[in-house]
């Protein structure tokens, strides 16, 4: 950034110089052309008053002036008189622009280049009263001239001001740079330093970054942490059951209830670890997953079917109703999604309560409904259940096989596809909750 700096400043710097020369040059030059043209006219006009050139065939002009060029042009245009050379020698001068100009309006001028750049040749004419056109010329300093003149002095400020340029930018940027370079150097201190207003953004940015990262970091630990105490229950109780089997202190009817606990505390385990492999596995895809248009009713009907046996089992009525209602979405997703959801309105049911899953169009949105007749979630703790590992009863979720982790399952699925859940419960009532998907057209 610095040497951008430092080349801009500098390139100004010669463009602004380079600008200025021009133009006063320009300006200088404009000046000086009409005072020589002014003193031509003044000397065209005193030769005019003396009458030494009314009489054309007697002329008797002694020039000391050296610098003047005099000229004699009769109506036809041949020169009569000249007093720097032989007249035989000149061509006819009637169509030399200040001399027509002369004829037809009595006075005329021009400047003309000279042999060489550096010099430019002034002419005034005037038509005497004997028909006759005085011409006299000068030659003078082109603007040529007048730049090469003051070249020198143009580089030497020109060099002194890029120094000045080169000096100042330096102390400037590195003014400018230093609480950037500050901010950098004190990354933890960032939001509480003073800086730029322009900055704020950005600095608002990093900061929040800063502070997510943080708090991904401590959330990691804690899953770690709760993952490694969820695993300790189940293992602990496989390692007691099955040391007492193999130290021959259980009888036939121990061993058969102690297997029988192994069994389920494996079982457990593997529930346990399913779960968290789901979710860390989410947490860390790169990718989007694969979505497609896919109808969600036909998904419910599946899970339901599958469930029914459960139902069953826990005394309770599970209903799907509803119809064809089409979502861009992961397939395995939305089946985990409807089956965690369906699972928990059945493990916090009563008997002969009842569970009815709704899929249907509302609004050119999606609208998947689990309302279930339970034990229902207390205020005060329906903000918290998505939490991972988040329980109200815990024995309870334990006996009937939970982990704590579906319906942070079921946040996260929803958050991939854009869905809001809406959660609407009463402590012994029942639970109802609804996960709205975004209409098709919107996901384009
Ligand atoms: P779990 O495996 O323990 O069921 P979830 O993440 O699925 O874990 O749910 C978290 C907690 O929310 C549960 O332990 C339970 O206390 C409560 N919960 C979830 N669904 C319901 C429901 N339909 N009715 C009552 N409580 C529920």
């Amino acid at each position: 950034m610095k040497r951008k700096i430092n080349i801009q400043f500098i390139l100004l710097t010669v463009l602004a110089i380079a600008a200025t020369v021009l133009i006063l040059t320009g300006v200088f030059y404009e000046a000086f052309q009409k005072e020589v043209m002014g003193n031509l006219q003044t000397s065209a006009r005193v030769l005019e008053g003396t009458s030494v050139f009314d009489d054309v065939d007697h002329i008797s002009y002694d020039s000391n002036n050296r610098n003047l060029r005099i000229t004699l042009i009769s109506r036809d245009g041949t020169v009569v008189y000249d007093n720097e050379a032989n007249v035989i020698d000149m061509d006819n001068h009637g169509n030399r622009p200040e001399v027509e100009a002369a004829f037809a309006k009595g006075e005329g001028k021009a400047i003309r280049q000279s042999a060489t750049l550096n010099k430019n040749s002034f002419y005034y004419a005037v038509l005497l009263k004997n028909g006759c056109v005085l011409r006299v010329a000068k030659e003078a300093g082109s603007i040529w001239s007048l730049y090469r003149n003051i070249i020198p002095l143009v580089l030497v400020i020109t060099i002194t001001l890029m120094a000045v340029a080169m000096l100042l930018t330096h102390f400037l940027t590195k003014s400018i740079v230093a609480p950037v370079e500050q901010l950098a150097r004190n990354m933890d201190q960032l939001g509480k330093q003073k800086t730029y207003r322009e900055l704020q953004p950005f600095i608002d940015i990093i900061v929040k970054q800063h502070e997510d990262l943080k708090k991904n970091a401590s959330m990691r630990q804690e899953f770690t942490a709760n993952v490694s105490h969820e695993l300790k229950t189940p293992l602990t109780s496989i390692s007691g059951y099955s040391e007492l089997i193999g130290n021959g202190m259980a009888n036939e009817q121990d061993t058969q209830r102690f297997a029988g606990e192994i069994h389920r505390n494996a079982n457990r385990l593997l529930t346990l670890i399913n779960d968290t492999l789901r979710l860390s596995e989410m947490d860390v895809a790169q990718e989007a997953p694969e979505m497609a248009d896919i109808n969600l009713y036909q998904i419910a009907q599946n899970v339901i079917g599958t469930l029914q046996i459960s139902a069953q089992r826990h005394e309770i009525q599970l209903m799907l109703h509803g119809q064809d209602s089409m979502v861009h979405a992961n397939r395995m997703m939305m089946e985990e999604l409807i089956y965690n959801l369906t699972d928990n309105a059945i493990r916090y049911n009563n008997k002969n309560g009842s569970v009815d899953v709704t899929v249907s169009p509302q609004d050119g949105h999606t609208v998947l409904e689990v309302r279930d007749t339970g034990i229902g979630i207390p205020k005060e703790h329906q903000e918290r259940v998505f939490e991972r590992f988040y329980r109200v009863d815990k024995s309870r979720s334990k006996r009937t096989g939970g982990t704590g982790l579906g319906l942070a399952i079921v946040k996260h699925i929803a958050n991939q596809h854009q869905a809001e859940i809406q959660l609407e419960s009463e402590a012994g009532k029942g639970t109802r909750i609804r996960v709205i998907f975004p209409s098709a057209e919107e996901k384009e």
